[in-house]
């Protein structure tokens, strides 16, 4: 009998597990085809002059054992100090029989998860905590006007229809104005007022002036106070060489196993017949268009560029919802300096006695850079000297053709530099090199048609050979381990020749999960 085949979409997170899954747990056939040159999506690792740069930093945190196990068997954790470890004299828990980082390249690091909010040219705590230092940086009269502002709230509740509502409810206006308004719409480029309360109630949910301060009210009487102290300095495991080596790697065991994976190979068409997936049409690298037949379809494409490869065969309501779903895009500017301006005032040793932040939260209004990742703190192996340079990457939130997104390379890298300067992070004459990376939907967005989202999940549901995994291809908020989870269940339904997608769609639903400190 000939073997199954399932054609896979996409070479990230989901769909490098789905073939991982299918060729571990099934005979069937994967066969991936990935549009771009790199393996690995949105989580790759891209390298500059052997520096190396994560965009958006990629935490390997998961509440799933099978994520875990997976993350583990493929590559385990450190069993030896890594190079900062061991400049530092710093001592980390180490895997018993793990490899040596220093000699091996497969290997996951501990790092410490250290993030700041840096605004009015200070640093504070994220999550905004209600300490003595936060009063001190906010001044006497924005600590009052918080604090009236934040009462008012209290008694006179607004009714949330926006996320703008949502957070002046929790934390008053003076608060929202400072910590959330602007930061918001850098990101989604859209003002909270217009945003849906439902992506503050997903996305920051359990996050509220009450809660911090009862935190600080009770932090004298709680036995785990250190684990409350050491909030900021939660730990992850990370690739020696970022979160692209992890999907390098597993898309070799894919070839090994006899899996198949395309680059530069993009699905452009998908034919249905009889209410079933039977082909993708893809375009390869030298412009040809060919079919390929299979038995099952595992999509990671993003949903609208899906329905538009589908075409005519989905109804006309299904694809006016799917051409309407906004996506928020991404430029990174990687900047290499001889050193930072702001200074390490935290009792924190690093290497150069840097800030000890992974990443720090731009917050200062007078400015559109979002986030800034310090990739010394990430890895020690994301930077090519790590004793003499520091290795920076500038964050900007912005959508496909817009002005940002078509500004040349060059002047962008300008405008980015000055930025980093004027707000003091930088002295220009530091700057050693730049590089400059556009990333197309980093972000599904939930406004535009998404409340119409039901029906495109209907449609593409009662296509009974077709899963629709990971983050854009499920257009949801999902990280890595959400995405590979989705390709999991997606390969046990096919193998029960189960239609029900319920249980693909059900992850990341649980609504504790969902991150305040990402
Ligand atoms: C700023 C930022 C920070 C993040 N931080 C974290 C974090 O700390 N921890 C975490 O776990 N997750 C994090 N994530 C989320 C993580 O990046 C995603 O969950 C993950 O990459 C999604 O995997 P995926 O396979 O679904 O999609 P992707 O990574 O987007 O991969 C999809 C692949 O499909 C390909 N493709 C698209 N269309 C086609 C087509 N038509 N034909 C063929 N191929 C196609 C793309 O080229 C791409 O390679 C972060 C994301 C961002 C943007």
């Amino acid at each position: 009998m000939q073997k199954k085949t399932a054609i896979i979409i996409g070479a990230g997170p989901a769909g490098l597990t789905a073939a991982y899954t299918l060729l571990k747990e099934t005979d069937i056939h994967p066969i991936v085809f990935e549009e771009s040159e790199f393996i690995g999506g949105i989580s790759r690792t891209a390298v500059y002059k052997n520096n190396r740069i994560d965009i958006g930093g990629h935490r390997f945190f998961s509440k799933s054992d099978t994520v875990t196990a997976l993350w583990n068997e493929l590559m385990p954790v450190q069993g030896a100090p890594a190079k900062d470890d061991k400049l530092l004299g710093r001592s980390k828990p180490l895997a018993e029989g793990g490899p040596d980082p220093e000699t091996e390249e497969a290997v996951m690091l501990v790092r410490n998860r250290v993030s700041r909010i840096f605004y009015l040219r200070r640093f504070f705590d994220y999550p905004i905590s209600l300490k003595l230092q936060t009063f001190r940086n906010m001044g006497l009269g924005r600590t009052m006007k918080a604090g009236f502002g934040y009462i008012r709230a209290a008694l006179f509740k607004r009714k949330e229809d926006s996320l703008e509502d949502f957070y002046i409810n929790r934390f008053g206006k003076p608060l929202y104005e400072m910590f959330f308004e602007d930061y918001t719409e850098k990101v989604w480029g859209v003002h909270p007022s217009k945003i849906s309360p439902d992506w503050g109630a997903q996305r920051v949910k359990g996050l509220s002036l009450m809660k911090a301060m009862m935190a600080v009210l009770l932090k004298p009487f709680r036995r785990d106070q250190k684990r409350q102290e050491t909030s900021l300095i939660e730990q992850y495991v990370y690739p020696k060489k970022g979160p692209g080596q992890f999907w390098e790697l597993m898309a070799e065991k894919v070839t090994e196993l006899g899996g198949e994976i395309h680059m530069n190979a993009k699905v452009v068409g998908m034919d249905i017949s009889d209410g079933a997936v039977e082909a993708v049409r893809v375009r390869d690298e030298a412009g040809q268009v060919s079919a390929y037949k299979a038995d099952g379809f595992f999509s990671s494409m993003p949903i609208r560029d899906l329905v538009e490869a589908i075409g005519e065969n989905a109804p006309a309501d299904v694809r006016a919802a799917a051409a309407g779903l906004p996506y928020r895009d991404f430029i990174t500017v990687g900047l290499l300096l001889n050193k930072l301006k702001i200074k390490n005032g935290t009792k924190l040793k690093t290497v150069g006695n840097i800030v000890p932040d992974c990443w720090i939260y731009i917050q200062e209004r007078d400015v559109k850079i979002g986030r800034l990742q310090i990739f010394n703190n990430w890895s020690p192996y994301m930077v090519d000297d790590l004793e003499n340079t520091v290795w920076i990457g500038l964050e900007y939130f912005c959508t496909e053709g817009d002005a940002m997104w078509n500004t040349p390379p060059e002047e962008f890298i300008q405008f980015a530099v000055d930025e980093l300067a004027k707000i003091d992070v930088i002295d220009k004459a530091d700057v050693l090199d730049a590089t400059h990376i556009r990333v197309k939907k980093a972000y599904p967005a939930y406004f535009g048609t998404y409340d119409q989202f039901d029906a495109i999940r209907g449609y593409l549901d009662s296509l009974p050979n077709l899963y629709c995994i990971g983050r854009n291809g499920q257009h949801r908020y999902n990280n890595m381990d959400h995405s590979m989870m989705t390709a999991i269940e997606a390969v046990k339904l096919f193998k029960q020749g189960s239609s029900d997608k319920s249980a693909v769609w059900n992850v990341n639903t649980e609504e504790e999960y969902h991150e305040q400190k990402s």
